[in-house]
């Protein structure tokens, strides 16, 4: 199975370059079936959409479309040649906070403030950061914070994303994130609710001898990055797409103490400079 990612981002296009993995990946699927016969294969591309938001092939697996595959394969662009991405495990979810409306000025007394508990809940969730693994992230956006002013807002959402090693450390990382979250509902009195916006990715565990494989089919083609390997990683960080880099010797990026991302990449991933001539 060959996997054709091909979303697009909110409001900055082809910044992670899906348009290059379904190219890629009907490129790789034309040129298999010229040799798939003669090496007793059956080769599938298969268009996986809601990547960037959604859980696609999530959904696509528990529906039987990868059903006797042998092996799924995927190409993704970015500023180096890594082998083996370390993808981690991740989940969304939105939050919704219901408060009470109140004229802002002349009775804020009588409002409940759910623009406030998203507020107690960010300061909870920035404070937690300090105590999350080097591989955990959690990070979101607010898409509703109110309607007016002079409105005490009563309705807030926001959406987040959670990422940790493995499904089990992703679940306990969950339940430290949502309290954050109900310490918003607690001190402002509006009424939380968690709503998945998505199943939870798993870890990927890639198979090691199509790994092994890639430096050497890739030896005649010229590029200035090298191929990093798994052995190389030593902090899995990867999640669908979020970007950081090993500290490693061999990788032309050197990496400060930390997670930090390479000062060295002026073209970052989900940047809008990547949304044309991404390769
Ligand atoms: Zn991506």
């Amino acid at each position: 199975m060959i996997c054709a990612e091909y979303e697009a981002l909110p409001g900055i296009g082809h910044a992670c370059g899906h348009n290059v993995i379904a190219a890629t990946a009907v490129g790789a699927g034309v040129a298999h079936a010229a040799v798939a016969d003669e090496l007793g294969l059956t080769v599938r591309v298969i268009g996986t959409p809601a990547e960037e938001g959604g859980g696609g092939k999530i959904l696509l697996l528990e529906r039987g479309a990868f059903d006797g595959a042998h092996l799924a394969m995927m190409t993704h662009p970015g500023p180096a040649d890594i082998v083996e991405w370390p993808i981690i495990a991740a989940q969304q979810f939105r939050v919704r906070y219901t408060g009470k409306e109140a004229h802002a000025a002349s009775h804020p007394q009588l409002g409940v403030n759910a623009a406030d508990a998203l507020t107690v809940a960010g300061v909870a969730i920035g404070l937690l950061r300090q105590h999350l693994g080097v591989s955990d992230r959690v990070h979101g956006i607010i898409t509703h914070g109110g309607d007016a002013p002079n409105i005490v807002p009563a309705h807030t959402e926001a959406e987040y994303t959670i990422r940790s090693t493995t499904l089990a450390d992703l679940e306990t990382m969950r339940e430290r994130v949502l309290r954050c979250f109900q310490a918003g509902a607690l001190a402002t009195g509006a009424a939380l609710d968690v709503l998945p916006r998505t199943k939870p990715y798993a870890q990927m565990h890639h198979g090691p001898e199509i790994c092994r494989g890639v430096p050497a089919q890739r030896g005649g083609i010229r590029s200035p990055l090298r191929v990093v390997t798994r052995t190389r990683w030593p902090r899995p960080t990867w999640a669908t797409c979020r970007w950081s880099f090993p500290q490693s010797p061999r990788n032309r990026y050197r990496v400060p103490a930390g997670c930090q991302p390479p000062t060295r990449i002026r073209r970052p991933l989900h940047h809008p400079s990547r949304g044309s001539g991404t390769a």
